[in-house]
């Protein structure tokens, strides 16, 4: 396998999370698919590039085409892409990518496997993150970002992937709180242009999206991953079956929405840690079971 180039920008992030209360209705979605190619049409993809031209990264990569070459990234990525609106849209890709991003300092803890508590913050509603938490950002290609400490694990799973024929994409990663508001005024927006009064617009929006501080994708350490082609199933199905592998889990399971909040979403992944991703996998636990909350 590859090893990935890492170089890269380290960025600092300090997500000042303006928490105003995530309480919100039972069970919304968080990132409701509707989010989720909202979001993808305007910021885009992922991550994780591999070797290889994978088609994935390709939009993106494609036209910032690295060969892994760490450089930055960044330069990359700004002159590529214009975007790619449509995942899967174009394919053209070049070859490949190779990508990630990645950021340099890595900082002491960059790994994994030693103490994985800072894996397992519980961000929900009723748990906001705490304000003033900050996470040092690596950058994948197209704009997108990730805790730097998931990173190794999250391109290892991402090659494996596509050894094994998938073309996995991450549409939407880390979301800075403004970013997340955006998408909360977008969808209060689009709500009044239908007709709905400004109160009933701003309940359905947040039937939709987390509240500023609420949303898991503000830790940096979800992603949410969809297909650039080829059979998104197949990548669920994989993903549910192995991610935990890897020190992820699939944290909004079908049946378990009294517990987590939020429906159903077969394409959110969150990393907490080989040991806990095992420990929830081998149980069919949700984190906030794990966490005994
Ligand atoms: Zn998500």
């Amino acid at each position: 396998m590859k090893t990935l180039t890492k170089c890269l920008i380290l960025i600092s992030v300090i997500a000042a999370v303006a928490l105003s209360g995530c309480e919100n209705a039972g069970t919304s979605a968080a990132d409701t698919a509707s989010q989720q190619q909202n979001y993808s049409n305007s910021q885009q993809q992922e991550p994780v590039s591999s070797q290889q031209s994978t088609p994935q990264d390709q939009q993106n990569a494609s036209s910032s085409s690295q060969q892994g070459t760490p450089q930055s990234q960044q330069n990359a990525s700004s002159s590529s892409q214009q975007n790619s609106q449509n995942d899967s849209s174009t394919q053209e890709q070049t070859s490949s990518s190779g990508s990630l991003s990645v950021t340099g300092s890595v900082s002491n803890e960059s790994g994994s496997t030693s103490d994985e508590s800072w894996a397992l913050i519980l961000v929900n509603a009723n748990s906001p993150l705490p304000e003033g938490y900050s996470v040092s950002l690596v950058e994948l290609r197209n704009f997108q970002y990730v805790d730097e400490r998931i990173y190794p694990d999250l391109q290892q799973m991402f090659d494996d992937m596509r050894a094994d024929g998938m073309l996995p994409l991450i549409i939407s990663s880390y979301r800075s709180p403004e970013e997340q508001q955006q998408i909360i005024d977008d969808k209060i927006e689009g709500y009044i242009e239908q007709g709905y009064s400004a109160k009933e617009a701003e309940q359905l929006a947040y039937f939709e999206a987390a509240k500023v501080g609420c949303s898991e994708h503000e830790s940096g350490l979800a992603i949410d991953i969809n297909a650039e082609d080829g059979d998104l199933w197949e990548i669920y199905n994989w993903l549910a079956q192995n991610a935990w592998q890897y020190g992820f889990i699939l944290r909004y399971p079908d049946g378990k929405e009294q517990i987590t909040g939020i429906t159903y979403e077969p394409w959110h992944y969150r990393y907490v840690g080989k040991t806990a991703a095992k420990e929830i996998y081998d149980n069919n636990l949700t984190l906030e079971e794990y966490l005994g909350q």
